[in-house]
């Protein structure tokens, strides 16, 4: 297998292939030669300088690596190329294995009206809004004037939180479709855009599904990710401390039943927001999440091993009936920027020590002389923390935290170690917009 990423989700996927007893082949930049996943792979192919465009995003220097090492399938992680239906299209074309869903589901869920439409189509519900693209002023008033203010102006080919205006009211409809619709074609080439209901105090809700490639699908729970910065997550957990087990397994349900409908293999997250008790569809994800390790550590199931089956056509290891959910988990995700601007902190990490302990798990790619090179995402690691309950998963997070040290660079530790203090954080009492209320309060 080749695995077409870098740092952490490498690492992460290398594990899994090893414990298959799997041939590893990694691809990386010049910037990412001493990299642990490098280190550790069977094989390593460089395949090109440190822009990403250049490197892990070179579709044709990838296949070339596959071609050259023998590998006969492709794990693309998350982010790069991971929801490039082409990329799909053309491995398969090369009679290799992409471990994610089809070109057409892939394609299908990128573009946010067709992955909207879909998912009503499905039984899944929905924000309020358009029924497709809207282009012009009038239209846009009308709907906004059914649905109600305020609403949200969003980008069909949006991602990673870009593209989407707020508008209060009439008076700023206009400016925020404009804009939204310019910075669209900007952004992604291309300047579709829609309307929906804004959600004033919603918490992100994701379920984590699985298609077994024979037409049945399963749910493995649910993620609250309503802990989020610039609409980026911070802090994930599972299950969501707003949910009881009949939302849950209602959800859940659904989910399931539309991922079998679809056709869908493979692993894929299907993103609500959540309110009075109501869930509201917002997209689709078709790949492994950032925060799966979460739903791994209440059920138990190693979600990578799940994915590499599925593409091998031997179907789920399990069914719905066996996917239990045990105590608590959250997830924080350790970056290298400024914990209080957020500003990206690369450089040399000078001492690298992770906590450890029962119900401690750290996937990191980085070591004590790693030296983070400036062309990436600032991840550098995920803490991720069980427990038997949402109480003793605190109470050991907040030590972890304490023994967690990461010198030479800043990170977003001390955040953390400010959050599971907090009383709204020990209720499970937060919504989508708390964090950022929280930190301009901090300032
Ligand atoms: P992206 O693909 O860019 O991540 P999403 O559609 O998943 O975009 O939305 C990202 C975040 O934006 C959500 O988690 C939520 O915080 C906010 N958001 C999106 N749609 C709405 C809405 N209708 N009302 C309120 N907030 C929204």
């Amino acid at each position: 297998m080749l695995i077409a990423n870098r740092g952490e989700i490498a690492l992460r996927v290398l594990r899994a292939c090893k414990e298959l007893g799997i041939q590893t082949v990694v691809v990386h930049s010049t910037a990412d030669a001493d990299a642990m996943h490098v280190r550790l792979a069977d094989e390593s192919v460089c395949i090109g300088p440190p822009p990403s465009r250049d490197s892990y995003l070179n579709i044709h220097q990838i296949v070339a690596a596959c071609e050259i090492t023998g590998a006969d399938a492709v794990h693309p992680g998350y982010g790069f190329l991971s929801e490039n239906a082409k990329f799909a299209d053309i491995l398969a074309a090369h009679n290799i294995t992409f471990i994610g869903p089809s070109g057409d589901h892939i394609r299908i869920m990128g573009d946010k009206i067709e992955a909207k439409r879909t998912a009503k189509r499905l039984g899944i519900p929905v924000v309020p809004g358009s029924d497709g693209a809207v282009t012009d002023q009038k239209e846009a008033r009308r709907i906004a004037a059914e649905i109600g203010y305020p609403v949200i102006i969003k980008a069909s080919a949006g991602g990673g939180g870009r593209g989407m205006k707020v508008a209060l009211t009439e008076a700023d409809l206009e400016i925020a479709l404009q804009t939204a619709s310019t910075e669209a074609g900007a952004a992604f080439g291309d300047d579709a855009v829609y309307i929906e209901k804004y959600l004033e105090k919603p918490r992100h809700i994701e379920v984590q599904v699985f298609g077994d490639g024979f037409g049945r699908g399963v749910h493995f729970g649910e993620r609250d990710c309503s802990l989020q910065r610039r609409h980026q997550k911070v802090w994930e957990e599972a299950p969501s401390p707003a949910l009881n087990a009949e939302e849950r397994a209602r959800i859940g349900g659904i989910c399931a039943k539309a991922i079998a409908d679809l056709g869908y293999s493979g692993a894929g997250t299907i993103e609500f927001l959540y309110e009075n008790g109501e869930f509201y569809f917002i997209e689709m994800n078709t790949r492994l999440q950032v925060e799966h390790p979460v739903t791994e550590a209440i059920t138990g199931i190693d979600l990578v091993h799940e994915q590499i089956r599925v593409a091998s056509g031997g179907g789920l290891s399990v069914k719905q009936e066996d996917i239990k959910f045990n105590g608590h988990a959250i997830e924080c995700r350790i970056n290298a920027e400024d914990p209080r601007t957020f500003t990206p902190s690369p450089g040399t990490i000078t001492h690298f020590h992770t906590p450890g302990g029962l119900g401690i798990r750290v996937d990191s790619g980085v070591y004590s002389g790693y030296k983070i090179p400036p062309y990436y995402d600032s991840l550098i690691g995920k803490l991720i923390v069980h427990g038997r309950n949402r109480v003793e998963c605190m109470m050991r997070l907040r030590r972890a935290l304490d023994e967690f040290v990461v010198d030479g660079i800043k990170t977003t530790l001390p955040l953390f170690r400010d959050l599971v203090g907090n009383a709204d954080i020990a209720n499970g009492d937060y919504d989508i917009h708390w964090l950022e209320k929280y930190l301009a309060k901090e300032e």
